[in-house]
């Protein structure tokens, strides 16, 4: 076939005059810039959405062989002055270890509480501060309604020692906050902070320690739902408490054992892991025995580290799950992986 090549030609003008059209070129440009406009506003408007400056709810799980283990956040303390805080220590070692973990002298510091569903029983440990510690505590309650639990399911809590940010979650507005619960703590326990004359013959700093915990445990203990135990004792089938005296007279431990899997809850162990695992002679204002605080602290950190079992502790940032290894001539923490329960 011959071409048309009047056609053709005339195809060609028509081209060329699109191409050198000034006044087409400048209206594309015009719809280029609008189209850059829109695409512009349309980040603006992504980037003006408000922030939402939350966490998500505070509580993490984890399985321990058959039992579920749910660590529930009751909130942070924002200025744990650790320099202030801890005693028997080095200014210059206490600073290196904080530097050490990009940390100054105000640590971010969690208060943790434990949920173990046994399958047959509901075990709380801990309660964490409701009111007695400040505005940054006291989120226990709704962490573990977020877990999916309700108060009123709780069987049994157990107080690892009764320092208001332990048992101050005991009531709610003036209520207990586990009606259907048994209370358990040390004898020791009960005798030193639900004492009248202990509390006459305290320090005025001291004073409101007393009193929370009165506050705290009373209510329970005239309902009959207090029921201390003396020492090692077995509270629930395959929880069982281990007296670790020191930082309180009756502080303890509170071993969960199921499927040969074991956890350890420590309750006030250790305060500022960052320091106190490379130095776990370093004790803190609130031990009430710093000395026995410090060797009890040594001998859990070795058992730890040689049964190589899983911690909870309520001072170590949330979820304060963990393990132990041994680092020279001290110890370092391990935290636990995250991960996804199937
Ligand atoms: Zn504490």
């Amino acid at each position: 076939m011959i071409p048309n090549l009047s056609n053709h030609s005339i195809s060609a003008a028509r081209l060329q005059s699109r191409r050198f059209n000034p006044a087409r070129r400048a209206g594309r440009f015009v719809k280029g810039m609008l189209a850059s406009f829109a695409l512009l506003a349309t980040c603006a408007a992504h980037a003006a959405a408000p922030m939402a400056l939350t966490n998500p709810p505070g509580f993490y799980r984890v399985m321990l062989g058959r039992f579920e283990v749910t660590a529930l956040s009751d909130g942070t303390m924002p200025g744990f002055d650790v320099q202030k805080l801890l005693t028997n220590k080095s200014v210059e070692a206490t600073g290196l270890a904080l530097e050490r973990e990009f940390l100054t002298g105000k640590v971010e510091g969690s208060s943790n509480a434990y949920l173990i569903n046994t399958g047959s029983k509901l075990v709380l440990i801990d309660t964490g501060a409701a009111g007695l510690f400040g505005p940054t505590l006291g989120r226990l309650p709704e962490n573990l309604r977020a877990s999916g639990y309700r108060p009123e399911q709780v069987d049994a809590v157990i107080i690892t020692h009764m320092h208001p940010d332990h048992v101050g979650g005991l009531m709610a507005a003036g209520r207990m906050a586990f009606p259907n619960a048994t209370i358990h703590a040390d004898r020791r326990e009960a005798a030193f902070w639900l004492s009248q004359a202990n509390l006459d013959a305290a320090p005025e700093a001291n004073k409101d320690f007393f009193k929370g915990a009165m506050a705290s445990v009373n209510p329970y203990v005239q309902a009959g739902k207090f029921k201390p135990f003396d020492g090692a004792s077995e509270l629930v089938p395959g929880i069982r408490v281990q007296p670790a005296p020191g930082h309180t007279a009756g502080h303890s431990f509170v071993v969960v054992e199921s499927d040969a899997q074991k956890l350890v809850l420590w309750g006030d162990l250790i305060h500022a892991a960052a320091v106190q695992f490379p130095h776990p002679e370093v004790t803190i204002a609130f031990d009430g025995d710093p000395q026995a605080a410090a060797t009890q602290r040594w001998k859990a950190f070795a058992e730890a580290a040689r049964e190589g079992y899983l911690i909870g502790a309520a001072h170590i940032s949330f979820p304060g799950l963990g393990r132990v290894r041994p680092d020279g001539a001290a110890y370092r923490w391990v935290p636990v992986q995250y991960g996804v329960l199937r």
